[in-house]
């Protein structure tokens, strides 16, 4: 389905549902974001005291369950793409762009299977460089150890 329409397309569609209900006039850019910030908190409402696995099966086998969160996703998105209609907002455009400074504030090199913030990522690799040369000393050190006690 994804692969069946487009970003403009669900844009417009959403235009015409707001212009059918006269809900322009509600449509501004803080109703909007508080909109999404709302939706958002009832998809975390959904996993509220679940564990990770626990949530994981209970999507896996609960239908209903999984549809309540789709609603609540979608609820979002709609939101969001409301608040690009109301704001000019052209999202494939602004998501390059974001996604291109992400690339620049997480470089692979540096962020591969860290989970710190872009201004800690080179204090983090220092420290990860300290800890790798007092393994490597280490390493020597039982190596010696290992030779000095086998010539005994
Ligand atoms: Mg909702």
């Amino acid at each position: 389905m994804d692969d069946e329409i487009t970003i403009l397309e669900l844009k417009k569609i959403l235009q015409k549902f707001k212009e059918d209900r006269n809900w322009g006039q509600f449509h501004d850019p803080k109703n909007l974001a508080e909109a999404i910030s709302i939706e958002a908190g009832e998809l975390q409402e959904k996993f509220l005291w679940r564990t990770v696995p626990g949530i994981l099966e209970k999507l896996k086998n609960d239908k209903e369950y999984k549809k309540e969160v789709e609603d609540e996703f979608a609820d979002i998105v709609i939101f969001c793409l409301n608040f690009a209609n109301a704001t000019d907002i052209d999202i494939s455009k602004v998501i390059k762009e974001k996604i291109k400074k992400n690339n620049k504030k997480y470089p692979p090199e540096k962020a591969m299977g860290v989970s710190e913030k872009y201004n800690k990522l080179l204090l983090f690799i220092n420290l990860q460089k300290r800890v790798s040369v007092k393994m490597l000393l280490l390493i020597e050190l039982k190596k010696q150890f290992l030779i000095f006690f086998k010539k005994k």
